[in-house]
């Protein structure tokens, strides 16, 4: 086996280029089998500890990235344990589960279920962090090999950040292509914008607390890289409300018959909020992160509560 992510399609969107008179494409990694990009990055990083040895996987996301490095232990025939706090969701834990990992509860927050997972490992161990790893990173970057393959070259890219392992394997993929001149819009929600407020303030800002319901996009501060990127990439920041992320969720699900997470949510926004970033370009692709978390129900109750 090759890697463990699928080859996702690739089009331009009717609905989304009648809303905004700019040619927009889409990159589907709401297809990969685990309902996010992220499979592409931990699927490299799992596959490549495995064939040095590891004899089990752990990791302490409840989300997507949980989600993955579950499915991709179930591929490679070695055992997966995820550690989550208590915050995490019933269907998270269930889609985990059903990949045939061990789940752990512990503690109220991230940091807490993380420790555990850290003190829990052992040399034959791989630890799957969610977004700072430069293998992690060469995993991300082939959706952009699949972009180059097919031909396309559009003017700009719109992708959500939240660690910002996604942003680096875009650009990583872009550079390996020579397409290093290509601009990126990055999306955040507020209450979820590390990376924003690491550009204003002009050095690596930790957020004190995530206010935000993409909690796909919680992480208080970005990587390093990241950061760095932030001063040498042509690079537009960008920040959206939950309100607007939802709504565009749901509109997606009504333009494409596909339901994805706020995280997702947010860089969909940018062309149905026609946020003045985009102006410049006629064409722009979008990367459909996904995200497996949310349900319908819960989109609708976001929408409802963000009501009033
Ligand atoms: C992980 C994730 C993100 C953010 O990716 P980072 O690499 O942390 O910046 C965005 N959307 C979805 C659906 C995710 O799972």
């Amino acid at each position: 086996m090759t890697h463990l992510h699928i080859e996702t399609p690739l089009f331009v969107s009717r609905p989304l280029t009648l809303r905004s008179g700019k040619e927009i494409w889409l990159k589907f990694e709401s297809m990969q089998p685990t309902g996010s990009f992220k499979l592409r990055g931990i699927g490299q990083v799992c596959q490549s500890a495995v064939r040095q040895g590891a004899q089990r996987i752990i990791s302490s996301s409840g989300g997507n990235a949980g989600i993955a490095a579950a499915y991709a232990g179930r591929v490679l025939s070695v055992p997966v344990v995820v550690v989550v706090p208590k915050t995490t969701t019933q269907r998270a834990k269930r889609l985990i589960q059903n990949e045939g990992a061990e789940v752990i509860v512990h503690g109220t927050s991230w940091q807490e279920a993380n420790t555990l997972a850290l003190s829990m490992l052992t040399e034959t161990d791989c630890f799957i962090h969610p977004f700072d790893d430069p293998l992690l990173w060469q995993g991300h970057a082939t959706m952009i090999d699949e972009i180059a393959v097919a031909g396309i070259k559009p003017e700009a890219i719109v992708l959500s950040v939240g660690g910002g392992g996604l942003l680096c394997g875009v650009i990583e993929g872009l550079q390996r292509n020579n397409w290093a001149d290509m601009p990126i819009i990055a999306v955040e929600t507020e209450g979820a914008a590390s990376y924003a407020a690491s550009v204003r303030e002009g050095h690596l800002v930790e957020l004190a607390a995530i206010n935000s319901i993409a909690t796909s996009l919680g992480a208080r501060q970005v990587c390093r890289q990241a950061y760095r990127w932030s001063q040498t990439y042509p690079i537009k920041s960008v920040v959206v409300s939950d309100t607007t992320a939802v709504a565009a969720c749901e509109q997606f699900i009504e333009d494409h018959q596909v339901l994805v997470e706020p995280a997702c949510g947010a860089a969909l926004a940018t062309v149905y909020d026609r946020v003045p970033e985009l102006s410049s370009y006629s064409s722009v692709l979008i990367i459909v992160c996904g995200g497996a978390t949310s349900t319908l129900a819960q989109l609708q109750q976001w929408s409802q509560d963000l009501a009033k």
